[in-house]
């Protein structure tokens, strides 16, 4: 897939992602099989920690924190994408602190950000999360323009210069890991999208605690729990802005978060391609190998139908993100429609993808060591998350149309 779009990939951004294509060969792809045996996840966090290393997390700062040049939007993406295609669920531990700690710095929150990214600065072993999702609210929450925050059952009070937060919260991505949670909180359901309060918290807070993992078909990478905030007290300022302004932030992250899921399964669906064009390439059946047959032709075009449309659109809308005041801004139904379309088609497409690489490789496309069906477990997840497939199409249609 080399050569792509020159005109939205520039050399800088070539340079950051052939390092990181160096890293995802030398240091995730050969161990790959072992992510699912890592059971205290050391192999895992040992992952993380050199993706790290390498000023990924940093480089999405200011520069005044960083002090190194921030990456664009179309780089954060090739990234996720390029650690996918080693293993999805990095890709999302990674990509989830990133998204974390990203609304402090959409608020322009000065104290959030002076106490905080310094620290993940300095210690690249800090993870951060973003939590929405509640037991009885999944997608309403993610549904902004139809439901406005009403079913954010989790509650916080301002009480002097503190902010009191009760409820739970579930599935986010680096649960019970990180460091730092950004916790969506309702301060009064009548208020809709103005009552909707970012109030960051960190894991060392008195009142937090967390439930056990979820035991999940794949995406081993990432952890995901319960998060218990009983009367948890963090100051006034970790709000990240207020009124009106935290539902417009949530929905820039749930716009970014969808793009880069689009960027995720492309990366999951280069790397079922490479392994099942390799197979495809040794095996005999006919008397030919099963890629020379006009019929596995025929899938295996498709396959590659599906990845280059899928990673052309996902850098156009990233592209777009980076202009907002020619396309719009990322809180807009518009973005959020262009970017609900790179994930509903990638994310079909990938999971598509993967269906016929375990046909074209019988019955080894199957087996655990032949590294495909890791790739469909890990990919299916990201069709489900952040609204799903059918609130997805919603968004989509709502960019479009007043629905
Ligand atoms: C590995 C993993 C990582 C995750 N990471 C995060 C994270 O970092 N942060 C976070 O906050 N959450 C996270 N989640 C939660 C995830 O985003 C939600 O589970 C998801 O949005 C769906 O919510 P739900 O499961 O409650 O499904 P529900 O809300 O119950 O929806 C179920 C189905 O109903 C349908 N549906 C929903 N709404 C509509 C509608 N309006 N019209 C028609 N049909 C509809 C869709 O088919 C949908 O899939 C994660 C989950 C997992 C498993």
């Amino acid at each position: 897939m080399k050569g792509c779009l020159d005109v939205f990939i520039k050399e800088e951004d070539r340079l950051i992602v052939d390092s990181v294509r160096t890293f995802v060969n030398k240091e995730i792809i050969p161990v790959r099989e072992d992510i699912e045996k890592d059971k205290e996840h050391k192999l895992v966090g040992q992952i993380l920690h050199g993706l790290t290393k390498l000023g990924l997390i940093k480089a999405g700062f200011p520069e005044e924190y960083s002090e190194m040049k921030r990456l664009s939007a179309i780089e954060i993406f090739l990234i996720s994408e390029e650690v996918a295609r080693g293993d999805v669920g990095i890709a999302v531990a990674q990509a989830a602190t990133r998204w974390g700690l990203s609304p402090m710095m959409l608020g322009k929150n000065r104290v959030l950000m002076d106490k905080f990214l310094p620290i993940f600065c300095e210690d690249e072993t800090h993870l951060a999360c973003f939590s929405m999702t509640e037991e009885s609210s999944g997608c309403d929450i993610e549904n902004l323009s139809v439901l406005h925050g009403k079913t954010i059952k989790t509650r916080a009070t301002l009480e002097g210069d503190e902010w009191v937060i009760r409820g739970t919260k579930r599935f986010a991505s680096n649960s019970g890991v990180s460091d730092l949670y950004c916790i969506a909180c309702q301060t009064d359901p009548s208020q809709g999208e103005e009552g909707i309060a970012l109030i960051y918290v960190p894991a060392s807070a008195e009142g937090v605690s967390f439930g056990a993992f979820e035991n999940k078909a794949g995406l081993y990478g990432d952890r995901n729990c319960d998060i218990y905030l009983d009367d948890v007290r963090v100051p006034r300022e970790y709000r990240v802005s207020g009124p009106g302004e935290d539902a417009k932030i949530i929905r820039r992250n749930i716009t970014a978060g969808r793009l880069g899921s689009a960027a995720m399964v492309t990366g999951s669906a280069r790397g079922i391609f490479d392994e099942v064009l390799r197979y495809t390439g040794e095996r005999m059946v006919a008397g030919k190998p099963i890629r020379n047959h006009s019929m596995s032709a025929a899938l295996l075009a498709d396959m590659a139908i599906g990845i280059e449309t899928a990673k052309a659109y996902y850098l156009q809308v990233a592209h777009m993100l980076g202009h907002p005041e020619r396309y719009g801004e990322a809180s807009s139904a518009k973005m959020l429609s262009r970017a609900s379309i790179a994930k509903v088609y990638a994310t079909d497409v990938t999971v598509s993808i993967a269906n016929k690489a375990m046909e074209l490789m019988g019955s080894y496309g199957y087996m655990k060591n032949y590294n495909v069906e890791k790739y469909w477990r890990d990919s299916k997840e990201i069709q489900l998350w952040l609204g799903g497939a059918q609130l997805g199409r919603l968004d989509v249609a709502r960019g479009y149309y007043d629905l």
